[in-house]
């Protein structure tokens, strides 16, 4: 499979791995939103979200905490969003799962937000009771 992050992990294609052990890797994003923003990866292709086993997502969650902790108490960033895309019209481009940290500070310019659209309140009371009924 020809996968730009699978080649990352088994060092195929450069890049600047910060971490990495047997289940997952950390490199910088080569087209960075602020600097230090990094991705974190499973080593086996998984596509997204539907796609990525619950103890993999639980080491690639721990290991954001501990690289957000490491940037607020070394590298003086107080302040990063962690977000994760699935799907094309979710804006994901490659299609290796992957969670990116992305360093913040005030008026940086960067912009991940959306216009509150408040009629889907409308739909709330139905929604609910589907998912409440049929989610488990
Ligand atoms: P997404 O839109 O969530 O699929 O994001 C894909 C990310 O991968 C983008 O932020 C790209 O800048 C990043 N990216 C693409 N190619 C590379 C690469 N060779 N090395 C590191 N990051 C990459
Ligand atoms: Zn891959």
């Amino acid at each position: 499979m020809d996968c730009i992050f699978c080649d990352i992990v088994s060092h195929k294609s450069p890049a600047w791995i910060i971490y990495q052990d047997n289940d997952i890797t950390a490199f910088f994003d080569y087209f960075p939103a602020s600097k230090g923003h990094l991705l974190i990866v499973p080593n086996i292709h998984n596509s997204d979200i539907y796609d990525v086993p619950d103890t993999t997502l639980q080491k690639i969650a721990s290991l954001s905490k501990k690289i957000a902790l490491f940037y607020k108490e070394h590298l003086d960033i107080p302040a990063l969003n962690i977000l994760q895309n699935n799907g094309q019209a979710a804006g994901q481009v490659v299609f290796h799962y992957h969670m990116h940290l992305i360093p913040r500070i005030p008026w940086d310019n960067i912009t991940l937000w959306w216009t509150p659209d408040e009629s889907h309140r409308d739909s709330y009371d139905e929604l609910r009771d589907y998912i409440q009924k049929n989610f488990s």
